[in-house]
């Protein structure tokens, strides 16, 4: 039963360690019913432990879980009842038929829903003779969505749920993740992807070294940037020395990945003097763009990486 203050899971002073390595360390999350709740974080940061410990497949070393209004030390059978679980990689037998493996999954619930209303849902109709062999990477992971679903579950993890996927895929799967919302379900997401997390989340934590670094809406997150603009341009290897003079004209700048980051609070002074500053320096501000801050640069703010290394 969900307690009155609409909360669907509460996570308080999580911790788990392997030896040396802090995976999930002291971390303390509420999710409301009826969100998309994001776990932002490059890859290491904890996400997965952390989702496999609210998915009873990992014991934490401490912390209180209340989930459902139960107060848990570990995720009981009957909570499992009443969860979906997308596991970063599914491995169907390769010659069972998508039908058969709902049919599969649908066999471990004391209650799931029709196969024929899941494969509706993942839009996989067409496929419900083909076999997982022949299944394109899309549909695949459609497929894994539709086990997922097979017990109509109130809350749905999705860890990080369109890696590798192309462009299509990656927002069928998001249509996909958002019809669900609409529907009351809640969910909890992890990704690597800012994008992703942008487009789908109410709220987000974001997570670094085991521990959440910062949360809050997608907006709130980037509010505090908000008063900065940002110039980027590709950069030439020749370059970099002739950079540190840009900290006179702005707020500060980054080098990633060949593209500096320029922050300025004043676009058209900083500008102006960047030109002035290309032309002296004859170096070409290549593919040039200016734009708003967006949770890459939050992420690159609090902790001087980029999320995807
Ligand atoms: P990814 O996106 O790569 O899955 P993640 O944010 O989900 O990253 P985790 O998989 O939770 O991160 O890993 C967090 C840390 O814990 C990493 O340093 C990882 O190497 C370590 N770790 C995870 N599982 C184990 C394990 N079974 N034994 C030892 N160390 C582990």
């Amino acid at each position: 039963m969900v307690k009155e203050n609409g909360l669907l899971l509460r996570v308080d002073r999580l911790k788990k360690y392997y030896r040396e390595v802090r995976a999930v360390d002291d971390i303390s999350f509420a999710v409301p019913k009826g969100v998309i709740f994001t776990i932002l974080g490059p890859n290491g940061a904890g996400k997965t432990t952390t989702l496999e410990i609210l998915e009873g497949i990992r014991d934490p070393d401490s912390g209180e879980i209340e989930i459902f209004g139960m107060q848990l030390k570990r995720i009981t059978r009957t909570v499992k009842e009443r969860i979906g679980v997308l596991l970063q990689e599914s491995n169907f037998e390769r010659y069972l038929k998508v039908k058969e493996v709902l049919a599969l999954f649908a066999s471990f619930f004391q209650n799931p829903r029709p196969t024929q209303a899941v494969l509706a849902q993942v839009s996989l109709e067409e496929k419900a003779e083909a076999y997982v062999k022949n299944l394109s990477g899309g549909q695949r992971q459609r497929l894994a969505i539709g086990v997922t679903l097979i017990n109509d579950p109130e809350l749905i993890f999705f860890d990080e749920p369109t890696t590798g996927l192309d462009p299509q895929a990656r927002r069928n799967i998001w249509e996909i993740i958002s019809s669900l919302k609409e529907s009351g379900k809640t969910i909890i997401l992890t990704t690597h992807y800012m994008e992703e997390a942008e487009k789908l989340s109410d709220h987000i934590c974001i997570m670094d070294h085991g521990k959440i670094i910062a949360a809050g809406t997608p907006r709130r997150l980037t509010a505090e940037l908000q008063q900065e603009t940002i110039i980027e341009f590709h950069l030439n290897d020749a370059d970099e020395l002739e950079l540190q003079s840009i900290n006179n004209f702005s707020s500060g700048f980054a080098v990633e990945e060949e593209i500096v980051i320029v922050k300025s609070t004043s676009l058209v002074q900083t500008m102006d003097k960047l030109l002035r500053w290309s032309q002296e320096k004859e170096i070409p501000l290549k593919n040039m763009v200016v734009r708003q801050p967006n949770l890459e640069d939050v992420f690159l703010s609090l902790t001087g990486r980029k999320l995807r290394e």
